[in-house]
């Protein structure tokens, strides 16, 4: 699949079935971890400043255009990605799909007892749904043995880990070898809003994608997560498809 660059982090041209078919195929293939991120403006700002985590996103099998801003910059850039592709949505979109084929789903991350209350909210709608375990954990270096052998051990095929961004990418590429799943997948505040832990903006503003105002207004501490969005905005201005100076810099190109 053919990716659209955006300060040079690559962007695959996923809709939401596309996606859901890669990973019935991944799961099939099962010959090694199979990773996903859902990429927003923060995460390619981000990606400027930290080259390990821009590397991650490079070699991750799947970035989703979470973000409404990834979008637009497609279309500035003549290269329309065809949908964004949401964790927020794109959860319970894969759960109905894994309530099919019988894929098995292990809920990481988010505050105590959020991935408990969102694998309930998710299996009641699709009762065939087989969630084989789910912890809230944290990115700590000192968890990690405890949560590897507990995902191991739940035979589960998908990982979907709510640590925020970057560290549920960082955390997924550095477990790859010991991880047995087949699929891993970054999915941010996703579980928190199944829980109904934090509500979604209203539909009208998911449409004109101003679902990061509605989560600012909400918890005003963001604030600051929010100014890289401007920064994002002006430098897809001046540097399109490329890295910024900066990331250049860090990479010796
Ligand atoms: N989180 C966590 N451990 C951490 C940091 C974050 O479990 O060390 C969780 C947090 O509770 C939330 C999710 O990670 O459920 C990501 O939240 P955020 O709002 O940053 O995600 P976004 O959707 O903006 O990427």
């Amino acid at each position: 699949m053919k990716t659209v660059s955006i300060l040079g982090v690559p962007i695959h041209p996923h809709t939401y079935d596309s996606w859901l078919d890669h990973i019935a195929t991944w799961i099939q293939a099962a010959d090694r971890l199979y990773h996903v991120c859902t990429v927003n403006p923060e995460f390619v700002i981000i990606a400027q400043s930290d080259p390990g985590f821009y590397r991650v996103l490079c070699q991750a099998d799947a970035c989703l255009a979470d973000g409404t801003g990834l979008f637009l910059a497609s279309r500035w850039l003549k290269r329309p990605l065809p949908s964004r592709v949401t964790g927020s949505d794109g959860v319970p979109k894969l759960a109905e799909r894994a309530a099919h084929e019988g894929w098995r789903l292990f809920l990481l991350g988010a505050a105590s007892g959020v991935a408990d209350q969102a694998a309930a909210k998710l299996q009641v709608v699709h009762p065939a749904l087989q969630i084989v375990g789910t912890y809230a954990g944290s990115p700590a270096d000192t968890e990690a043995e405890a949560i590897l052998a507990m995902v191991n051990a739940s035979g589960a095929d998908v990982l979907l880990v709510a640590y925020g961004a970057p560290k549920q990418d960082l955390w997924i590429a550095q477990h790859r070898d010991q991880l047995q799943v087949k699929v891993a997948m970054g999915v941010g505040g996703s579980f928190d809003f199944i829980a109904g832990v934090i509500p979604r903006a209203p539909r009208w503003m998911r449409r004109l994608g101003i679902e990061w105002l509605f989560r600012l207004l909400r918890q005003p501490s963001r604030w600051r997560r929010m100014l890289r969005l401007p920064t994002f905005v002006l430098a897809v201005l001046r540097y399109g498809e490329h890295p910024t100076p900066k990331l250049s810099k860090h990479l010796n190109i």
